[in-house]
């Protein structure tokens, strides 16, 4: 799927275990964070491709997206897998802590917005043709359904016209379904 896709997947991911596992209470900071590591959780997966968003925000971007796209040669490996997935989680456990500080942001809701945010770019590609190579380096792909003929074809106009306006729509009815919950929630966030 495109990145707009997995965006706005992500995004209604996020709401929904938001909405559904409230915090007791969060920071205007850790809100924000979330909502940024949400949606750089959701482009990780798709690292491995040289057109991924991520790349033009780093200099020498292009260079770098090469090089790392011949390591993994093929696309749809390691970062699309249960492996790569704990590694990742592991790797922000580990990392996350020694840069931002603890009294400042809940780092544990920001570690699960980004995991959220990978999670749900799984779970999506798994409804396209391309299938998921869930346990690499064992080679078999997963799809739901698993004929390929019957997923979607990432870019194509199911997703854009079909896909893409429905998790829009979905996101939109939930939220406004919840509406009580959500204002409960934002009423709980504090400076
Ligand atoms: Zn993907």
């Amino acid at each position: 799927m495109t990145a707009r896709t997995h965006d706005l997947i992500a995004l209604a991911s996020l709401t929904a275990v938001t909405i559904y596992y409230p915090p007791d209470h969060f920071t205007v900071t850790t809100l924000i964070m979330s909502l940024i590591a949400n949606n750089i959780g959701t482009l990780i997966p798709d690292l491995d491709s040289a057109t991924n968003r991520l790349w033009d925000l780093l200099p020498a971007g292009d260079f770098l997206a090469k090089i790392f796209k011949r390591i993994f040669w093929k696309h749809r490996t390691l970062s699309n897998s249960l492996l790569g997935m704990i590694i990742f989680y592991l790797f922000l456990q580990w990392v996350l802590p020694k840069f931002l500080y603890p009294n400042m942001v809940n780092i544990s809701i920001i570690v699960n917005a980004t995991m959220i945010g990978y999670l749900s770019h799984l779970i999506a590609d798994s409804f396209t043709k391309e299938g998921l190579p869930l346990l690499f380096p064992i080679d078999v792909d997963f799809g739901i359904p698993p004929i390929e003929s019957l997923r979607i074809k990432t870019g194509s106009w199911i997703e854009k016209a079909l896909v893409f306006p429905g998790v829009l729509i979905f996101l939109i009815w939930f939220s406004i379904y919840h509406q009580s919950q959500l204002i409960q929630i934002f009423r709980s966030i504090t400076n």
